[in-house]
């Protein structure tokens, strides 16, 4: 995404629109995949020879959970988005892609879970226990881990 400060209004501008996926350069092996274009909703304004942009970005998110390894999808929206350029008469555009890709790839979930209280699965027979109780005999603490573990091994 491309900012033509000459073509900025002096009063500040909100710009809205998507950048492909492909800028944030994700392996297809990545625990975490976009789904989708990137969303931005910025302001934009020249404030004291500086270009200050500020807003949101919000992505579409498909991750395999951490606990019970069942793929699901959520949003993740970046609302405090924030960037200052110096501005100058020989730079009048500034890109921001590098800036939009370090913000999402910062944001994106380190140790995804499909739900806070997901159960994930029986460290002993591997039952997914969000679908009830497998009968084993394991203590809870252990069974929070069980998914992780699961996935180091991969
Ligand atoms: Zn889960
Ligand atoms: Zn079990």
């Amino acid at each position: 995404m491309i900012i033509e400060i000459p073509k900025l209004d002096p009063d500040g501008e909100q710009l809205t629109g998507t950048e492909p996926v492909e800028i944030l350069a994700l392996a297809p092996t990545d625990p975490v995949q976009v789904k989708g274009p990137i969303d931005y909703d910025f302001f934009a304004q020249v404030v004291d020879k500086e270009l200050l942009v500020m807003g949101s970005l919000t992505v579409k998110v498909a991750a395999a959970c951490g606990r019970c390894a069942e793929k699901f999808s959520t949003k993740v929206t970046i609302s405090d988005f924030l960037r200052a350029f110096e501005s100058s008469a020989e730079k009048d555009e500034i890109d921001l892609t590098d800036d939009i890709r370090e913000e999402v790839l910062l944001h994106l979930p380190r140790y995804p879970v499909c739900e806070p209280d997901c159960q994930g699965l029986c460290p002993q027979c591997g039952h997914n226990l969000n679908d009830g109780a497998c009968g084993c005999e394991v203590s809870r603490s252990d069974l929070r881990w069980s998914g992780l573990d699961d996935l180091k091994l991969k």
